[in-house]
This record gives C-alpha cells, structure tokens and sequence, in this order.
C-alpha cells in the first residue's frame, strides 16, 4: 500500500474535539472587539512578496528568512503572508479606507513562517490582530491594551504580565542608533555571529538577543527610554496616567524593541512564564511611519496580534474546561419506514423550532446501537420512532441524561414540544 500523505512540518490540523474551545476563545475575542467598536476586515492570504520586504522590513527575521515565497504561473513573486499588519495596510490603501477618516479594525486567520517548529512556535500559526488608524495619541494604545486585559480576565487568565516600552521618534532612534552602535562596536568581542551581522543592519534588534553570553554587556548599553524626544517622553507619560488609572499593571522593559521595522514610540507584550520559551502571546505597538512607507499619506496607527495556538495551550494549561456540545435531541428509527418519516418530521421541526439542535440518526443500525450513538452525541433527549409509534402517528421521547419516564406523544405535537426543550435550554 502507498504511503498516506502527511501534513506539511510545522503545519497542524485542529481536530473536532479542539475545535470548541478554538470556537470559545474567538467567541471571546470577536465579542470583546465589538464592545469596543472594531470592525472586522479581511484579507487576501497570498500578497505580492513586495509588500512584505517594503513594510517589515529587508533585515528582520521574518524578511530575510521565514517567508514563504514562491513564484506563480505568471512569473510573480507571492509571499504566503507572515503577518497582517502590511496586508491590512495595504487593504486600507487600496480601498481609500485612511482618507479623512478613522478605522478600527480587526482580522483573524492563518500566518505562515518557516521557524524552527517547537511548543508554541510553528510554520502555520494564527493571530487574531487588531489595527487602528488615524489615533495618534496614547489613547488609543491604552485602550488596544485594555482590551486584552479585559480578554485575559473573561478567559480566566491570569499570571500573564505586561511590558511597555517606547521607541520614540524615527529621529530620536537614529539618534540614540549611533550611540548604541558605538558602544557595541566597542564590545565587539562580545558580540555572536548574528549580533556580529547585526551591528549595522538592524543593531536595536541586539538588545532582544537572548544569548546569556551577551547579558551582562546589553544590560550596560545606553537605553532608548533615556534618549527620547519631547512627544515621544510625553506621550509614553500619558499613557503611563492611562494605565494606572485602569489599575492595569505593567513593568518597563528598556529593552524591549520588536521585531518588526516598523513600530515606533509605544511597544508592548503580554508575557507569560507557562508556556516555556513561547511566552509571549500578544505584541504590538505604533506604527506610525508604515502607511506612508508603502504610499500613502502620513497616518497614525497602532495595533497588536495574538497568537491563537499559544493562547489554546494556556487555556489548556489552566484546566478550564471545553465547552461541551450538546444537541437538544436524537432521533432513533427502527426500519426504513420510520426513517422516510423521521427525516420528513425532523425537517419540518427544524423549519419550525429556531436554534434546534437536533442529530438524525444516519446509517441505520440497531436499536441498541443507535442508543449507544444518540448517548455519545450528548443529546440530552432521544426522539424514538419504532414500528409501534410509526403506525401510530405518535413518536416516544427519553430523557437521556435524567430519570424521567419515557413519554410517547402524537408526532404533530414534536415541534412544539422542541420548542420549549430549546427555549429551557437557552
Ligand atoms: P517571537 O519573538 O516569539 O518570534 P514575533 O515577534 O516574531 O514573536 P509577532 O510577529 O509579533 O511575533 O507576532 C505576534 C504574536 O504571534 C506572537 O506574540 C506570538 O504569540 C504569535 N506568533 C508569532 N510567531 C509564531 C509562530 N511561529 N507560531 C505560533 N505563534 C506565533
Ligand atoms: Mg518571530
């Protein structure tokens, strides 16, 4: 026999029995983001290899080495897209969503990088990504970060801590560049491989290193924090006030800069210690600059994703339980009479009863077997229509998860009585 096809490294199925609390968690997410008035956008998941080297940025991790990039029938070069940010950004250009107006938005779907696939880090992932334009003040990233605080404590999540930080202007971080490339420059001995090719490309991304070897010295480098301009230092102040008067917690982390190209001012990420080295579920931050790099006008904008499978492992992790499906009823048919009439009446009940939810019986069996089936669906009812019932014009229902005595009724009177099982259940 030929050997079965097996999915792509890094690239994971999510089968039936996660897909509820996959369900749950978006739930969550979407309902939260229309209580603050995001609006859902969606977007193409192939975009031009262009968009991403422009936005992201030539020498950042996800550039130089996670895309994946191929080249279509038409010679074009197409990047599966690694992130939503560009793509969002180019959606709104395209469609003239940034011109004289605001937009809050969010999308959701499956990012591709070719990482090295471990525990919360794999080559087909999801985010959930929130992007806002034309805010520019520290308004708008205090209540991106209210947001996920308030998602946090919907899921039952706790122990997952926040770090801000400020990049401050493209100026000021020049500025503050040369000065840190000096002084690494000076400790070049200390410096590894990838610090070492670093150094002149993209030498803030060296503070983020986590190589223990290179701690004490980064700890040691002149910080960004201290060199900011006057707007940036006020707005990151403002958005200090706003957090503390929500009694939302956080630590500045100096060191935090992202590794993206295109953030400026605030930065922040939700951390936790329980998923090993994946901590961090959710980053983000202003990105200022990006819709003007890729042609547009000068437009404020901020945002963060989150990554969907770290926070599934977490909910994991906190024991909370799966939402479990159960359907309102089952239907039991003895012999292929009783199922040309079964399928007739559950169709009519569903025509009639709103939000019912009820499992056919298909593929015949025993009567035993498809009790054995209705049981395991966790339908808290079994509709049973046997021979008896069939030539009665009546059908008998049993309480599947109670002790109440089985009951037999005309089948006219099904979908009413239907109705009040879902209306009880609501
Ligand atoms: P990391 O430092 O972990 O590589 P990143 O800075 O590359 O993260 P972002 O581009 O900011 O990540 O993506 C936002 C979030 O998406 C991350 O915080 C994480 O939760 C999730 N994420 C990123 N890459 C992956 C991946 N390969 N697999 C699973 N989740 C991911
Ligand atoms: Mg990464």
């Amino acid at each position: 026999m030929a050997k079965n096809i097996q999915a792509i490294r890094g690239m994971h199925d999510i089968l039936p029995e996660q897909s509820p609390r996959w369900q749950q968690l978006e739930q969550t997410i979407k309902s939260i983001l229309a209580g603050y008035g995001y609006s859902e956008i969606r977007m193409p998941i192939l975009e031009k290899t262009d968009l991403f080297c422009r936005s992201i940025g030539e020498v950042t991790d996800i550039v130089e080495k996670e895309m994946y990039t191929f080249e279509d029938r038409n010679g074009d070069s197409l990047t599966l897209r690694p992130e939503g940010t560009a793509s969002c950004v180019r959606a709104c250009l395209e469609n003239g969503l940034l011109h004289n107006q605001t937009q809050k938005l969010w999308y959701s779907g499956p990012m591709f990088r070719h990482e090295r696939p471990q525990k919360g880090r794999y080559r087909q992932f999801h985010q959930f990504g929130v992007e806002t334009f034309g805010l520019a003040g520290p308004d708008i990233d205090a209540e991106l970060i209210f947001m996920t605080a308030r998602l946090w404590q919907e899921l039952g999540l706790d122990g997952i801590r926040l770090e801000i930080n400020s990049l401050g202007s493209s100026e000021a971080r020049a500025a503050y560049r040369e000065q840190l490339v000096e002084y690494l420059s000076a400790h070049g001995d200390l410096l590894d491989e990838d610090s070492q090719r670093r150094l002149h490309t993209n030498p803030l991304r060296i503070l983020d290193s986590k190589n223990p070897d290179m701690q004490a010295m980064i700890e040691k480098a002149p910080r960004l924090l201290e060199h900011l301009d006057e707007e940036s230092r006020q707005h990151f102040e403002r958005l200090k006030a706003l957090l503390d008067a929500a009694g939302i917690e956080y630590t500045i982390n100096t060191r935090l800069v992202r590794g993206l190209d295109y953030y400026c001012k605030t930065v922040f990420e939700w951390v936790t210690d329980r998923l090993g080295a994946q901590g961090t579920v959710c980053a983000g931050g202003r990105f200022d600059g990006l819709v003007e790099q890729l042609g547009g006008r000068a437009t404020p904008a901020s945002g963060f994703a989150m990554g969907i499978e770290r926070l599934v492992s977490l909910l994991e992790e906190s024991g909370a339980a799966i939402p479990a499906q159960r359907p309102h009823a089952y239907l039991v048919m003895s012999g292929e009479e009783a199922e040309l009439r079964g399928m007739q009446l559950a169709e009519q009940c569903r025509n009639q009863v709103p939000g019912l939810q009820l499992v056919v019986n298909c593929g015949a069996g025993s009567i035993k077997s498809q009790f054995k089936r209705a049981d395991k669906s966790g339908a808290a009812w079994a509709l049973i229509l046997g021979e008896d019932e069939l030539a009665a014009n009546m059908i008998a229902v049993k309480d599947l998860r109670g002790t109440s005595e089985q009951q037999v009724f005309a089948q006219a009177g099904l979908a009413d009585w239907l109705q009040a099982i879902v209306e009880k259940t609501a």
